[in-house]
């Protein structure tokens, strides 16, 4: 707990919210007491949403919530919900790797979700398990690489040499990588290397830290 507090003070001083719940329910409660009726919401591809049953929350007809995800959705329609991510009320998502220092570190494919939370949502709401607390910057790109990535290409039946090997590829050569260092292809989901530090605007980005393991 003394971590998780001195997690949330350093989240504070960059200019970003953090909330400790304990498990699951409480972090659903914070979200239904965030939103209000008729808000819009976007949302990245994420695991944490979905086990901790906040997407069941967002995706509720008394919020406008644009699923890019939704079963029989077509490539236009995909595109548009990105595209809503500009200037939507909230947009929901996880992290890759919270730091001791209050940092967010993320990697993305297509970079709608690491742009999502640099700019254009009124608010982001990061739900993220205690398993992705690091030390740092460097633990964290290294989460990415043994952690993250690989679980995510499986996930996604995507078909990148750490799918097989359990981590990436990079980690084969040398065991302090560049954090870019890796894979080349078009299976590659490590695209876009994206440090949240201090934030310009106060309190747009919420970061609630569960007590329970969520996602990846
Ligand atoms: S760079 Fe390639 S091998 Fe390395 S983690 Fe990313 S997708 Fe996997």
């Amino acid at each position: 707990m003394e971590r998780i507090e001195k997690i949330i003070k350093n989240l504070e001083k960059n200019n970003m919210q953090g909330f400790y719940a304990k498990d699951s329910k409480e972090a659903c409660k914070m979200v239904e007491e965030m939103l209000f009726d008729g808000c819009s919401i976007t949302a990245g591809g994420s695991v944490s949403l979905k086990e901790s049953g906040v997407w069941d929350i967002i995706n509720n007809d008394k919020y406008n919530f644009a699923d890019r995800s939704k079963p029989g959705i077509t490539p236009e329609q995909q595109q548009e919900a990105f595209k809503a991510a500009i200037g939507c009320d909230f947009f929901f998502s996880s992290t890759n790797a919270l730091t001791e220092n209050g940092e967010l570190v993320n990697v993305d494919g297509f970079s709608n979700r690491v742009s999502s939370i640099c700019f254009g949502p009124e608010n982001v709401v990061l739900i993220v398990g205690k398993n992705k607390i690091v030390k740092d910057v460097e633990e964290g790109f290294l989460r990415i690489k043994k952690v993250a990535a690989p679980k995510n290409t499986v996930r996604l039946g995507i078909n990148a040499p750490c799918s097989k090997l359990g981590h990436c590829v990079s980690l084969l050569k040398n065991e302090n990588p560049c954090m870019t260092d890796g894979c080349q292809g078009s299976t590659r989901i490590c695209s876009s290397y994206v440090v949240s530090a201090y934030q310009k605007t106060k309190n747009r980005i919420k970061v609630i830290i569960c007590g329970e393991s969520l996602g990846y």
